[in-house]
């Protein structure tokens, strides 16, 4: 099974190269804790194959980091926070932020020393960004952060936090969506855990920000493309959780077909009955379809077509989300009382998959965006 995926017809030889070392790296590091395992491949290299190598980077793009988040689920041990340090956070940085921004950021982004969290949701706000209040008021050349926000990861081991907030338009006084780096201990910024049923290293949290005060360098990029900045870093993230998933479907799936060959409880093994044989056939079609469409976000992105690559970002993380929710299900099937077992490790996928059902867009927010944005159908909301 690994073997059938370990190319895709889209790859580069550069990229075939990289999958393959990841797809060993990960094979020999199953046991490895995750802090360990971040470490060493921001060391391999592995962490920044997307950002500059003039900041240290591996002078990739979100192609070449969607391999390795791919072939690290695929292997069994995804790393969470590569959707959001290096693809959401690395790339703002590189692409709008100052050289002082930069230097500080993205060599210890590209190497895994240091870790950056990303904070859009909130809780009155949920899938309706556009209602976030998460509001930046300037006191002299300072700024003045105040809000809350869900279910940010890896707070706890993030160095800084990439906030999404609001400041005023000083022409019309409507609010508009802008970036701020908040580093880990700001006074005012505070965070406590939200016990998840997941089994997962990377924690959730609620973070709080009381009147955090930030130096005017806090600011990301320019005040007045606040949107644009923002889709640099999401449609990246879009692109990295269907990476997730489809790593997690690949890993799920073949554990189930290994177990389909061998186990027998009548004269065949039990991958011969069609009834187990075809779920898993259809659920492979699907992850690889996904994978096509993920493979063309990464490449629209990459070659700076940012609106074709929203929508194929889109479709991808619906795809791959849907295709690995699927994958796991009929996996946990296949394996039938094994698959609830802890040996097998199956059963905690099950709520892990839909993760990528419900973030960082719903599957519903995206077949509302392919509706009106792709198909010009009307709005009901
Ligand atoms: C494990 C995990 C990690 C996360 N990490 C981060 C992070 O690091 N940073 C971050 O900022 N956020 C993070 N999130 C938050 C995530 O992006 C949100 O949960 C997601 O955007 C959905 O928002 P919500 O939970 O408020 O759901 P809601 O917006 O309340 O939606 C609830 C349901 O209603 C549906 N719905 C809402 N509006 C419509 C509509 N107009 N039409 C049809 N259906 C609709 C949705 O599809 C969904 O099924 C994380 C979430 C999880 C579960």
């Amino acid at each position: 099974m690994s073997q059938a995926h370990a190319h895709t017809p889209v790859d580069t030889a550069e990229q075939a190269d990289l999958r393959a070392a990841v797809a060993a790296f990960g094979r020999d590091n199953l046991s490895t804790p995750a802090p360990d395992l971040w470490a060493k491949a921001g060391k391999l290299g592995y962490l920044g194959v997307n950002l500059p190598e003039a900041y240290g980077g591996g002078g990739g793009g979100i192609a070449e980091l969607s391999i390795v988040l791919e072939e690290l689920g695929a292997a069994g041990c995804p790393l969470l926070m590569l959707v959001v340090s290096p693809a959401i956070c690395g790339t703002v940085i590189a692409r709008y932020g100052t050289d002082a921004q930069k230097s500080r950021w993205l060599p210890g982004l590209a190497d895994g020393s240091l870790t950056m969290a990303f904070g859009i949701t909130e809780p009155d706000a949920g899938s309706n960004s556009h209602r976030i209040t998460t509001t930046a008021r300037r006191d002299g050349s300072d700024w003045v952060l105040t809000g809350r926000k869900v279910f940010i990861s890896g707070v706890d081991i993030a160095d800084a936090t990439l906030i999404v907030g609001r400041t005023e338009d000083t022409r019309t006084g409507k609010l508009k969506p802008c970036l701020f780096i908040v580093p880990g201990g700001t006074p005012g910024f505070s965070y406590h855990h939200i016990p998840m049923e997941l089994a997962a290293n990377e924690k959730q949290f609620e973070v709080v920000m009381d009147a955090v005060r930030l130096p005017a360098d806090a600011l990301v990029g320019d005040e007045d493309a606040g949107l644009a900045q923002l889709f640099a870093g999401l449609n990246p993230e879009r692109i990295m959780t269907a990476a997730f998933a489809l790593g997690m479907g690949r890993h799920a799936l073949a554990k189930a077909v290994d177990y389909a060959r061998t186990r027998q409880v009548w004269k065949e093994p039990i991958g011969a009955h069609q009834a187990i044989a075809h779920p898993l056939a259809q659920a492979h079609i699907e992850v690889e379809l996904a994978r096509l469409m993920m493979a063309k976000a990464a490449y629209l992105y990459d070659a700076g077509e940012d609106a074709a690559a929203g929508e194929a970002a889109n479709m991808a993380k619906y795809a791959a989300g849907e295709a690995a929710v699927k994958a796991v299900d009929q996996a946990v099937h296949t394996l039938g009382g094994n698959g609830l077992t802890e040996e097998y490790g199956l059963a905690k996928l099950i709520t892990a998959a839909r993760v990528a059902r419900i973030a960082p867009v719903s599957r519903e927010m995206i077949l509302n965006f392919v509706s009106h944005q792709t198909l010009g159908l009307p709005k009901s909301y």
